[in-house]
């Protein structure tokens, strides 16, 4: 730390991203990216774009924006587009939390809520989730605060219902509810078609995960057209160009891809079902996850020394140091073959133990 950093800034601890190790080639499930390429139609306009980066991208993301719109069935002015979800979550806690209104989400969930919090000096509050990884709705009803939910969670994996959603938002008529869909598009319905019944609703999507676009950094959220407003005003006080055109353009092309899009989705679900059966027939507990990732925990190993003792066999999944979870590891569900190894390294780790 240098002696010029701000006061308000020392006790912060920033977000850990999971590791991007150069050193070999590994089978890479430790961050939730998709195995498949960009669509070739992403590749293809962000190479075109390539060409005109001498300019400045337009600030509004006007054909994007409007694309999305027409894909959910909403407004251009119901939609902002950022550079990842991460960003478009920092805006909403810059927007919609202060001293009146602290945050508040769950004891498990995506470790980068608590740091937008600390960042932007905001209090917070983490509800237990129930023994079984579960959100009890009723915790969060009347919550006075700023309320933050991935929708399906992380690590966990599991999601509410839109009806429970629905209770969430109104419980709460005078304050924001944030749900995090970064996980949606592995078979779970999404709260998008809540934004025209209730004016407290933002919801926030990725192009990271179903999109294979984690490198490009494309995000956005969806809400009523005030709430829209809000987090433009921050766009436009911190980064107006926060989209650069060539992440743009892959992002117009890959929605005009949408059959490739859904077609990966459908091999993930499939290749998660497989995961699980087979992680459950070797004994491990495994949640019941709607997303691209498992998150499982073993009776005879502990979480720690399964993630060290795939790692060295060139498998890289996450593990978290927080005593709830330490027993559990979150694998990110790939290609058929790369969970096929998966199981097999995991197989002759519980026969060597
Ligand atoms: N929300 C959740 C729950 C996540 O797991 C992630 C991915 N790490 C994000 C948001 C952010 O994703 P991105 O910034 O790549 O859109």
């Amino acid at each position: 730390m240098s002696r010029f950093f701000s006061d308000k800034y020392k006790k912060l601890v920033p977000y850990t991203p999971g590791e991007q190790p150069k050193d070999t080639e590994y089978i890479k499930l430790n961050t939730n990216e998709s195995p498949f390429p960009p669509s070739e139609k992403a590749i293809k306009y962000a190479t075109e774009e390539a060409g005109r980066l001498n300019l400045y991208p337009d600030p509004e993301c006007r054909a994007l924006t409007q694309k999305i719109a027409d894909l959910l069935g909403v407004d251009f002015d119901e939609v902002l587009v950022t550079n990842g979800s991460d960003e478009i979550l920092n805006f909403a806690f810059m927007a919609f939390c202060d001293e009146k209104n602290p945050a508040v989400f769950p004891d498990l969930t995506y470790g980068f809520y608590s740091v937008f919090a600390q960042l932007n000096g905001i209090a917070y509050e983490e509800i237990p989730l129930r023994d079984d990884f579960t959100i009890n709705i009723n915790d969060y009803f009347g919550a006075k605060k700023t309320i933050f939910i991935a929708n399906p969670n992380a690590p966990t994996g599991i999601a509410l219902t839109v009806s429970e959603v629905e209770e969430i938002l109104k419980a709460n008529p005078d304050n924001v509810v944030v749900i995090d869909e970064a996980y949606v598009d592995f078979g779970n319905e999404s709260c998008v078609k809540l934004i025209h019944k209730y004016d407290n609703l933002l919801v926030t999507q990725t192009f990271s995960k179903s999109r294979s676009m984690a490198g490009a950094r494309l995000g956005f959220g969806v809400g009523c057209k005030e709430i829209i407003q809000d987090l433009n005003t921050i766009k436009y006080s911190t980064n107006p160009y926060n989209i650069n055109k060539m992440t743009m353009a892959a992002g117009v092309g890959v929605l005009e891809d949408e059959e490739y899009t859904l077609v990966n989705c459908k091999e993930i679900i499939k290749n998660r079902e497989f995961t699980t059966s087979e992680l459950e027939k070797l004994g491990f507990n495994v949640t019941d996850s709607t997303t691209n990732f498992v998150f499982a925990s073993h009776p005879d190993i502990d979480g720690e020394k399964l993630y060290q003792m795939l790692k060295e066999r060139g498998i890289l999944v996450r593990h978290f140091n927080n005593p709830r979870i330490s027993q559990y590891n979150r694998i990110t569900v790939g290609t058929r073959e790369q969970m096929e190894k998966l199981i097999d390294a995991i197989k002759s780790i519980l026969e060597g133990i």
